[in-house]
């Protein structure tokens, strides 16, 4: 008995051949995604369903080659409409899966149904030109052969929907990828053998359309167009990808040509720095980016070098462009870290300065800046001096780049107008004083010089019996027009043009030359001086304080230096490690108009101070109020609880001074006593009170402490040029 179906065998060149093309279809498949994906998303349309021709004729190619690979008994041919009708799903499947292999973000789930259509897609194409071949009878198909072929197709669509999966992470090398596309066309070509070799052939059937496509004449012309139609394609895409390139190189060398031109225009080429629009820019961008590096406090300070110009008529360009370049380097060494510094105009520096908010801080680095520009300059053998006038406007009071710049100017100008060499910082709302405020820096200019300044001393007394405690010394400006102009006038001015430095240091030496000539003439009294702010921030102001007491040899105990409590709290941190440092002098130290500022008791008690001055604001509501009662009187327990003395100050009535001295308060000052007075006037005050005076240090019991050297203290008191100068002199190791 003969077997049902015919016997079939493969040819296998033919079957290598199908191989070559699905290999080469699937190659030319990563092309297309690779140019889909580069281009934009018209060019990327075309690219899309270009590709997708190529592609999906390229298999619809291979599928065919795999039926005609199959060898019969009988001779058989391909009804052409019917072949033809499977390219048009050859294509679709082939869009299919590069739109699917094109979207970065594409569910892996979906990514698995559709690889399962496509599988399923392939298998059809074999089955539509298995039915292009009409056998009479009709074949049957094996099923587990048709499984077979339906799982080798899907393993090479899972295979390739994981490689594109990993390819999304990181591209894999060419010869990975030439492995891998091996692989999957392998895999798809055994699907399509498996499923040629399904068709079963009935024995004795006979093939209807052997007049149609027959022989092998019309294969190769098939597969040479289509390796020809794949070639072009690819060609096409090569050159694409080149012109992008080389597109891109341009777009790549004109960004870089814009960005040197940027620079170029937003720098000096005179000190490399930044140049004014530069600065402006970068400012502008620092307000406006969300993660501003405006926010937290910063400064502008615009430094305008006085004299250039005329440096420049006497000496030439030549010679100030040199200057400018040098002081550019020592602005550089001045700033701090972090801080930029640009060249506006041909006598103007900008700088921005990050991080410092105490305005005394602040004028330590205008101060800096200043020294740095005043230092002469050798050039070309001339010594050239020039000054700064530097303008300060602080962030958040200038809430705005356009602002900082504009107030930083106001500022330099009004800096400029006082007659250069200084620092002025801009204030809200000061404007309209500004002119008054000028001429008066500029008179206090010349105070120290033209001996306008003294000091006026007023008594503090103790409360328990009336005896004279000490003096403080109050700075008095006899101005040759105004009169005796007020500290409360003058000070705020000298803080604001950057003059509190020198005018503190003549205070320091004239209390303490006042001190030595009253010893001199028989009157040992302590005198309390007044610490600006900024005096508190220099970093020297021990080793100053120091020096004037060596040079007056007089003992530190006898000096007190008062520091208003809001001053002192500020910035509890700097003012500890000062105070500590005036305390290791021997220096007393006095917290002054005690219960203006917003004390921590904590900070109280960590501050080495001797001293506590109620402020008179609560002195003056004494009689009145019970609550000002309540509050000195908490003071007073306070105090003396942390070890302080309490001076009440302003004490202007006899019930003031009553109460204060119910209230247990130790010292009283006020003008009940006595108003400030000259220092010759404070003897005369003095005589006809007949008083005794007392010397405080065995009173506050560091007599023996200050001497150290194992002065007794009856030696101490008749020796007053070396009471207490031994810590003094072992600080300076001497
Ligand atoms: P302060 O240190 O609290 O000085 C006390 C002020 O109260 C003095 O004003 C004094 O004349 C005034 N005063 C004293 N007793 C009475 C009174 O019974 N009634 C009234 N109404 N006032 C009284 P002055 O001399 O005008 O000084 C004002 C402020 O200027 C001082 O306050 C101090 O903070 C500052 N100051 C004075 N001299 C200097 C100085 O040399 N350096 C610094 N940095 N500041 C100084
Ligand atoms: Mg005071
Ligand atoms: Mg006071």
């Amino acid at each position: 008995m003969s077997p049902p179906y015919m016997d079939v065998h493969f040819q296998l060149s033919t079957q290598l051949i199908a191989w070559a093309l699905g290999f080469y279809a699937l190659f030319l498949q990563g092309t297309v995604v690779r140019c889909v994906r580069a281009n934009d998303r018209d060019a990327g349309l075309g690219w899309w369903l270009g590709g997708a021709l190529c592609v999906g004729t390229g298999f619809w190619a291979q599928a065919l080659l795999n039926l005609v690979a199959l060898q019969l008994p009988i001779r058989v041919g391909f009804v052409a409409p019917v072949v033809m009708a499977a390219w048009m799903p050859a294509v679709v499947i082939s869009a299919a899966a590069i739109w699917m292999q094109t979207r970065t973000h594409f569910p892996q789930r979906l990514r698995l149904v559709g690889g399962l259509l496509v599988a399923l897609g392939l298998c059809l194409l074999t089955f539509i030109h298995a039915s292009a071949i009409m056998f009479q009878p009709g074949v049957s198909w094996d099923v587990w052969r048709l499984a077979g072929a339906l799982l080798l197709t899907l393993a090479g669509c899972l295979l390739g929907s994981l490689a594109i999966r990993r390819s999304l992470v990181a591209e894999p090398p060419w010869w990975r990828r030439g492995l891998l596309v091996l692989g999957i066309s392998a895999l798809f070509n055994a699907g399509q053998v498996c499923m040629a070799w399904a068709m079963q052939v009935p024995t004795g059937a006979v093939c209807l359309s052997v007049e149609h496509l027959a022989g092998e004449g019309w294969v190769l012309v098939l597969c040479g167009a289509v390796l020809m139609l794949m070639i072009m394609g690819h060609l096409s895409m090569r050159l694409d990808a080149r012109a992008r390139r080389r597109q891109q190189a341009l777009v790549d060398s004109l960004k870089e040509a814009q960005a040197a031109l940027d620079v170029a225009a937003q720098h000096d080429p005179l000190t490399g720095l930044l140049n004014r629009v530069g600065f402006e820019r970068m400012l502008h961008q620092g307000f406006e980016s969300p993660s501003s590096p405006a926010v937290g406090p910063l400064c502008v300070m615009r430094l305008h070098v006085d004299g250039v110009r005329t440096l420049t008529e006497t000496y030439g360009h030549a010679h100030s462009d040199q200057l400018m370049r040098h002081l550019a380097l020592r602005l550089q060494a001045a700033m701090r870290g972090g801080d930029v510094l640009a060249h506006a105009e041909s006598d103007e520096f900008l700088m921005l300065s990050r991080g410092l908010s105490d305005e005394h801080e602040l004028a330590q680095l205008a101060q800096r800046l200043s020294a740095a520009v005043h230092e002469p300059c050798l050039i070309e053998g001339n010594e050239l001096t020039v000054s700064a006038s530097i303008g300060i406007a602080r962030y958040p009071e200038s809430f705005n780049a356009r602002l900082l710049l504009a107030h930083a100017s106001d500022a330099m100008l009004t800096a400029r107008k006082a007659g250069g060499g200084v620092y002025c910082f801009h204030r809200n709302g000061e404007e309209q004083v500004g002119v008054d405020q000028v001429a008066l820096q500029r008179d206090l200019r010349h105070a120290i010089a033209r001996d306008e300044l003294m000091l006026h001393f007023q008594p503090k007394l103790c409360a328990g019996n009336g005896e004279l405690s000490g003096v403080e010394a109050l700075l008095r400006w006899q101005h040759p027009v105004r009169g005796l102009v007020s500290p409360a006038t003058f000070i705020p001015v000298a803080e604001r043009f950057g003059l509190i430095g020198e005018l503190g240091l003549w205070v320091l030496d004239a209390a303490c030359r006042q001190m030595r000539l009253w010893h001199e003439a028989g009157v040992d009294v302590p005198v309390a001086v007044n610490l600006s702010a900024h005096q508190l921030r220099q970093p020297d102001l021990a080793q100053r304080v120091r020096e004037v007491l060596l040079r007056h040899r007089v003992p530190p105990a006898m000096l007190i230096l008062e520091i208003t409590e809001s001053v002192a709290m500020d910035d509890i941190e700097a003012s500890m490690r000062m105070f500590d440092q005036l305390d290791d002098i021997g220096v007393q130290l006095s917290i002054d108009d005690f219960g203006t500022g917003y004390s921590s008791l904590s900070y109280l008690r960590r501050l080495p101070a001797r001293q506590l001055k109620i402020d008179r604001s609560f002195i003056g509501d004494l009689e009145s109020s019970a609550d000002a009662q309540a509050i000195v009187e908490a003071v007073v327990r306070l105090a003396h609880a942390l070890g302080l003395k309490v001076v009440g100050e302003g004490v202007e009535t006899l019930e003031q001074a009553a109460i204060l001295t119910r209230l247990q308060c130790d010292e009283l000052q006020g003008y009940l006593f006595a108003r400030p007075m000259p220092a010759h006037a404070l003897l005369v005050w003095l005589g006809q009170r007949g008083a005794v005076i007392t010397s405080p240090l065995p009173q506050h019991g560091d007599v023996d402490a200050q001497a150290g050297d194992g002065l007794t203290e009856g030696e101490v008191l008749t020796t007053w040029s070396d009471l207490g100068m031994a810590p003094l002199l072992r600080h300076i190791g001497r």
